[in-house]
C-alpha cells in the first residue's frame, strides 16, 4: 500500500502561515516587534492565563521558570523520569538537585502517592518545588497536585509541552485548562515542529503571577529593564539599567507571526487529534497484547469527553522493540516517548541507578507512540493500524 514514510508527528504549514511569516519579513521588525506581544496576547487568552512571555524554545522557558523562582545550589526539586530531560535539566542549569518520583503503572503520569511518600520522608523545607509533566497531552490534576504542594511549601512548574488544549475537571467540576495558571505557579509550552502549534523553534510561559511575570521578561534580555519606575537611576531616554544576571532568550518577530497564524487552527487540530485517538482507540479496544495508555480520570468529563491534548498516542506491547523494526520496515516510523531520565548517563553520574524507578522502567521497556498529527489520512492510519495488529498477532 502506501510507500511515504509516516513520521510520529509533523507539523502542519499552510499558504497563510507563509504569508504571516513574509509580511514580517517585509515589516520593520525581524526581533522584538509587535508581533511578540500579539502572539502572548493570543497565546495567553488560549490556556485562560493572566500573562505569558514568548521565548526562544521550550527549554529556554523552563531555564527562565527556574531562575523566576530562585533556584540554586541549595534547591532540591522534584520531577518524573517520562519526560523529555529539558524539564529536569533546568534544575542543573541553576546548580539545583534533580529527584525523580516514579510513575503510576496505567498513565506513566507523576504519582503523587510517590511524590508524598518523598516529602513526608525529609524534613520540612527540604524541598522546593515540583515539575509535573502534561505527559502525552494527559493533563495531569494539579489541584490535587497543588494541595500537596502548599502543604510543603513547594512551587510548581507545569511542564505543558504536549498539552495546549488540554484539561481537567477540578472538585467542583469546572474545567481547568492547561497552563491557566489556576494552580502552578508557571507553565511552559514549546513550539518545536512536533508540537501542537509549530513556530520551528519557540517557547511560552503563562502565569498569573504579576511579580513573576515581570521578573521573566527582564530575564528573558540580559536581566535588562527599561522601565522607569524598576530603575535605580536615571540619566535619561537612552538610559536602562541591568538589574540581574539575564539571558538572551527572545523569540523573533517572525516566529511569532508563524506561532499567531498556527494558533488560529489549535482548536481544529486538537479536534483532529482527538478524532485520530478515537479511532485507534476503537482498534485496538480487546485486542490481546496491545494495552493503551489510560487517561487520568480528572481529564474525563462524565459525557465521555476527554481533556486529552494527544500530543502522542503511546500503545505498550510485549515485543516494542520487534514491533518498532516491524513498523520501520513498513516506513512508519512510530518513536519511544521516553527514555526515562535517571536512566540517562548524566543522571546516573550525578547518582541516580537504574532500578530506582521500576514503573518507568517498565513502561520503557514496552511503549511506542504511533503517528498522531492532524493531518494523519484516514488511509495512513488504517495502515498503521493494520500493521501493528498483524505483528502483534503473528509476529514479524
Ligand atoms: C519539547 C519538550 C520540551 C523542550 O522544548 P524545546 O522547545 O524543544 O526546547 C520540554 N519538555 C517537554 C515535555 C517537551 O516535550
Amino acid at each position: 500500500m502506501t510507500n511515504k514514510p509516516i513520521p510520529y508527528g509533523k507539523q502542519h504549514i499552510t499558504q497563510e502561515d507563509i504569508e504571516a511569516v513574509v509580511q514580517t519579513l517585509q515589516s520593520d521588525f525581524l526581533t522584538q516587534g509587535p508581533a511578540v506581544a500579539a502572539f502572548e496576547e493570543a497565546f495567553a487568552a488560549y490556556v485562560g492565563a493572566k500573562y505569558a512571555v514568548a521565548v526562544a524554545n521550550g527549554t529556554a522557558a523552563l531555564h527562565l521558570c527556574a531562575l523566576a523562582l530562585g533556584v540554586n545550589e541549595s534547591s532540591r526539586v522534584i520531577t518524573t523520569p517520562i519526560t523529555f530531560v529539558a524539564s529536569a535539566n533546568c534544575i542543573r542549569y541553576c546548580g539545583g538537585t534533580v529527584e525523580f518520583a516514579d510513575v503510576t503503572p496505567d498513565t506513566a503520569l507523576l504519582d503523587l502517592e510517590k511524590v508524598r511518600h518523598l516529602l513526608e520522608s525529609k524534613p520540612e523545607g527540604y524541598y522546593s518545588g515540583i515539575i509535573p509533566v502534561d505527559f502525552a497531552g494527559n493533563p495531569v490534576n494539579l489541584e490535587a497536585l497543588r494541595q500537596l504542594a502548599d502543604a510543603y511549601g513547594l512551587w510548581i512548574i507545569e511542564d505543558a509541552c504536549h498539552a495546549p488544549g488540554g484539561y481537567f475537571y477540578d472538585s467542583k467540576g469546572n474545567k481547568q485548562l492547561c497552563g491557566n495558571g489556576n494552580f502552578a505557579d508557571l507553565a511552559i509550552f514549546s513550539f518545536h515542529p512536533v508540537k501542537h502549534i509549530a513556530t520551528g523553534e519557540g517557547g511560552m510561559i503563562t502565569t498569573n503571577d504579576e511579580k513573576l511575570y515581570k521578573k521573566l521578561l527582564q530575564l528573558r534580555t540580559h536581566g535588562i529593564t527599561r522601565d522607569p519606575e524598576q530603575m535605580e537611576e536615571n540619566h535619561g531616554g537612552w538610559y536602562m539599567e541591568m538589574q540581574e544576571l539575564g539571558y538572551n532568550y527572545r523569540i523573533p518577530d517572525m516566529l511569532c507571526a508563524l506561532g499567531i497564524s498556527q494558533l488560529k487552527r489549535a482548536e481544529a487540530g486538537l479536534a483532529k487529534r482527538k478524532q485520530v485517538a478515537a479511532v485507534y482507540d476503537a482498534a485496538f479496544a480487546g485486542e490481546a497484547g496491545i494495552e493503551i495508555l489510560a487517561t487520568d480520570t480528572a481529564a474525563l468529563a462524565t459525557s465521555g469527553e476527554t481533556g486529552h491534548a494527544y500530543h502522542l498516542y503511546v500503545i505498550r506491547v510485549q515485543d516494542r522493540k520487534g514491533l518498532y523494526d516491524y513498523l520501520r520496515q513498513h516506513h512508519i516510523f512510530a518513536q519511544v516517548h521516553y527514555i526515562p531520565a535517571h536512566t540517562m548517563p548524566y543522571y546516573r553520574h550525578l547518582g541516580h541507578r537504574k532500578g530506582d524507578y521500576p514503573e518507568a522502567e517498565l513502561y520503557y521497556s514496552q511503549c511506542l507512540s504511533l503517528p498522531m498529527y492532524p493531518t494523519l489520512t484516514e488511509e495512513e492510519q488504517a495502515f498503521v493500524i493494520e500493521k501493528v495488529k498483524e505483528f502483534v498477532q503473528h509476529g514479524s
